[in-house]
Order: C-alpha cells, then structure tokens, then sequence
C-alpha cells in the first residue's frame, strides 16, 4: 500500500474500490472529524480553480488543519530550490503535502524527500490521479460496472494529464476507450482513435472531452481554438436524442469544446464531477493519512 499517490498505479484495483465505498459515505456529509489534529499543506505552483478548492474543502470537512501556501509569496521566488522548499514544509509536521507543478515527476521525487504523503494534484502533462479517479468514479456512479462502456475522449489528448490518468484507470476497469482529435493532439498509443466527432458519437456511452492545453504548445499547432470547435465541439445537434453522458475536467472552454445546450442538458455530468470531486479527495486524504 503506497503512502503517496503521485500516479494512478500507486493505488490498486481494491484500494480504489476501498475509496470509492468511502467517497460515497462521504457525499452527503459536511462535516466529519476523521482527520482532526491533522495537517495538510496545498503547495499549487501552477493556477488551479477546482482542485485547490476542492482538497481544502475535502480536507476541512474531515476537520484536518489546512495551510494554502502561496508560491508567488514563497522562497521559490527568492531562489530557493524546490527540495529545500517540501524539506522545510515536511520539518513542520504535515501529514499530507498536496502539490501542483508544472513539470511532469515533481511530486514523485518529492516523494522520496519528506515523511508526509505526497498527493499529485497535477504535474505537467503527465499524471492528475485524484481527476482520473473522480471521472472514474462518477462514470461507476451512472453505469455500476464498467466493463464493456464505451468511453470516447475528445480533445487535445497528448498534452492532458487527465486523459493519461483517465486512460489508466478505465482501460484497468475495463472500458474500452477511444480517443478522439485532430492527428496532432492524438497520442502515440494502440488505443483506437479517430478523427471523426460524428463516430465518436456513435461509439460512446459517455465522452470526455478536453480543453486545449495551449499553455504546453511549443508552437500553436492548430490555426484556433474555433477551427478546433468546428470539428470537435459537441453539440445539441450532434448528439440529438441519444442515451450518452458528456463529461469534462474543466476548465471548459465553452462553445469550442462543449456547446451551451448540451453543458446545460441532463447528461452532462460536468458539475457531477465538481461535487464528486470532494467526496473522493476526502476519502483518499483519509486512505493516505493513516495513524503513526
Ligand atoms: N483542470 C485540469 C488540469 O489541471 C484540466 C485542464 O486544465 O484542462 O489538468
């Protein structure tokens, strides 16, 4: 059992189902005393709306102290190396340390220098576990078992940590995936792909769709986000009628990746997500936080 959860395979099939029964007791409550006397540093050196919010809401309503560290404000900025930075933050006895980063592998080997658990909250293009295991639960949510869904992903796929956490998780609960985006944004990879929306549509039980990660392009590799939402926005028009659920990590750019009818439709689980985000981070705060 890993004390740290840096990538989606830290966590076995058993331990997610742990977690899952967990979050699902944890839905509905707003305040529980599970992890009081608790200390968890949120140490974010890329912007983030949804995650931060959503691991200190999950953490102060499992009562844990919470400390946000805001790194503009930080040594970092004075030249401090990152090591030094968690080494400082761990020798003031948190049990959890919850870390951004830009470049991909920085909380793993954060991981091998502190005492706390290290939680990946999203590094580079590389890993978001605790978003791969919130998509995975609200898709266990509406289907029960997963085995034999159809799952579309849509969008810039090479430059998203979610779709690596995403692909992980569903292609070991045994969804079968497909992925779906211009030939630039596909990955190299033995999953099926297309270019076609329309197919994708036809395939899928639910879709996930991406926002373009333009703050990792090293050249613009499409002509704009508009042309990109020509081919690839899902529409009322595209899905008509059809039994399937539309999801997306957010932020989402609206009307390219998703129009406003279908984020306003039943079968758009985007805020779903949003809300079973904090019942899942509380329950893996809770697994990874266990008594010394
Ligand atoms: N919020 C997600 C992430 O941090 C997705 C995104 O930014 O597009 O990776």
């Amino acid at each position: 059992m890993s004390k740290h959860l840096t990538h989606t395979k830290d966590l076995n099939k058993e331990e997610i189902l742990q977690i899952f029964s967990m979050a699902r007791e944890y839905l509905d409550e707003k305040k529980r005393e599970d992890l009081k006397g608790k200390l968890i540093i949120n140490i974010f050196f890329e912007n983030s709306t949804r995650t931060r919010s959503s691991f200190e809401i999950a953490a102060k309503r499992l009562s844990a102290d919470v400390v946000n560290l805001d790194v503009a404000k930080s040594s970092t900025s004075k030249g401090e190396t990152l090591f030094d930075t968690a080494a400082n933050l761990d020798a003031m006895g948190p049990d959890a340390i919850i870390v951004r980063h830009h470049r991909s592998g920085v909380p793993k080997i954060l991981s091998k220098y502190v005492r706390a658990s290290i939680i990946n909250a999203g590094d580079g293009a590389h890993q978001h576990p605790t978003q791969g295991l919130l998509d995975l639960f609200t898709l266990i949510e509406v289907f029960g078992d997963l085995e034999g869904k159809k799952i579309a992903i849509v969008g810039d796929i090479r430059n998203s940590r979610v779709a690596n956490s995403d692909i992980e998780l569903l292609t070991r609960f045994k969804a079968k995936v497909l992925l779906v985006g211009p030939p630039h944004f596909l990955p190299k990879t033995p999953l099926p792909k297309t270019y076609s929306l329309k197919e994708a549509i036809e395939f899928a039980d639910a879709i996930i769709s991406l926002r373009t990660q333009t703050e990792r392009h090293k050249h613009p590799t499409f002509a704009s986000l508009k042309d990109y939402a020509q081919n690839f926005k899902i529409t009322k028009e595209l899905i008509k009628d059809k039994n399937i659920y539309i999801m997306h990590p957010g932020p989402v750019h609206r009307n390219i990746d998703i129009d406003d009818e279908v984020l306003a439709d039943k079968r758009s689980l985007v805020l779903r997500q949003v809300k079973n985000g904090v019942a899942v981070r509380m329950a893996i705060l809770k697994h990874l936080i266990r008594e010394q």
